[in-house]
């Protein structure tokens, strides 16, 4: 078990201490309980981009409605990488999924509503791609399962969940956010372009499929067809495949081969098209200046 660790969140629910999977936590949530839905009734859910695969699959909508439909965007930093959350009810802040019976979409629920109480972090040092796992417990009034009397490790609490699922499949997620996290300023702003695509790709599933599909994609990047064809019917084959093309796009990971010749073309044709951009603007301000200068006699 790792030692204590102080936690930078004063006055937060989140107690101040941090511990692996080993840690025995006494908690319990069950129906009947005399705070049900007390946690469901004020929420702020982030989500994961697996969260929002198994819910679009339970809806049978796409992505996009999804999105629309669910959901609010959020920074995760300024100027950063965006996430989004759950909306809430219109006139309120409890879940749209609450009913009376409890959740209901249980089987799909989010990843945040499994882990409650324990809260997930994770960590990552620059030197390394993989993420550590420590985990803390949230201790908050309203929440009573605090007080039913079953130990439980955080390792079977995680199981009984289905989080080992959720976290394998979000893996490549978060340590993309984890890298972006602890580069900072060393691999300099992210593009306008590739914070469009991030969000494309972790959170709108069908519109990447559409971009992968694409005869664009297909002139740049160097996929064999099996494998095309099997990352575009399996949206999590899909996901896997979107984290990987990520770190290329933010990082300069070269995780895709890439058709070279195809790419210096598009190469060109993009600086071209810069150039023909500044010299039209070039033109049109040295047309201001001459109407501002104009003889007024004329
Ligand atoms: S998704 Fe389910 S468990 Fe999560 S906040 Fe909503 S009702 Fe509660
Ligand atoms: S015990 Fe905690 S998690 Fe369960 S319903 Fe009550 S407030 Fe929610």
């Amino acid at each position: 078990m790792q030692d204590a660790q102080p936690l930078p969140f004063p006055g937060s629910p989140v107690v101040p201490q941090t511990f692996d999977d080993g840690k025995v936590i006494q908690f319990q949530c069950r129906p009947g309980i005399s705070c049900w839905n007390a946690c469901c009734s004020n929420i702020d859910i982030s989500l994961t981009p697996y969260d929002i695969l198994r819910l679009k699959h339970r809806f049978a909508i796409s992505s996009g409605e999804f999105l629309r439909d669910y959901t609010v965007p959020y920074e995760m930093e300024q100027d950063s990488i965006a996430g989004v959350k759950l909306r809430p009810v219109a006139d309120g802040t409890a879940c749209r999924f609450m009913t009376p019976a409890g959740c209901s979409v249980y089987a799909d629920r989010p990843t945040a509503c499994r882990y409650y109480p324990v809260a997930l972090l994770s960590l990552r040092r620059q030197d390394e791609y993989t993420d550590r796992s420590s985990y803390a417990l949230v201790e908050e009034p309203h929440c009573l399962g605090h007080q039913e009397p079953r130990p439980i490790s955080v390792a079977d609490y995680r199981k009984e969940q289905g989080l080992e699922d959720y976290d394998d499949a979000a893996r490549g997620w978060r340590q993309l956010i984890l890298k972006k996290k602890s580069s900072g300023p060393s691999i300099g702003k992210p593009s306008k372009r590739s914070l469009e695509l991030f969000f494309m790709v972790c959170y709108d599933l069908d519109r990447f499929s559409q971009f992968v599909a694409s005869d664009g994609f297909s002139d740049i990047y160097d996929l064999p067809a099996e494998e095309l064809k099997n990352i575009l019917c399996d949206d999590l084959e899909l996901m896997q495949f979107g984290f990987r093309f990520l770190r290329q796009v933010l990082f300069g990971e070269e995780t895709i081969p890439l058709r070279r010749e195809a790419a210096e073309q598009r190469r060109l044709r993009h600086m071209e098209r810069q150039q023909r951009l500044a010299t039209e603007a070039a033109a049109r301000r040295a047309m201001e200046q001459d109407e501002m200068y104009e003889d007024p006699a004329e």
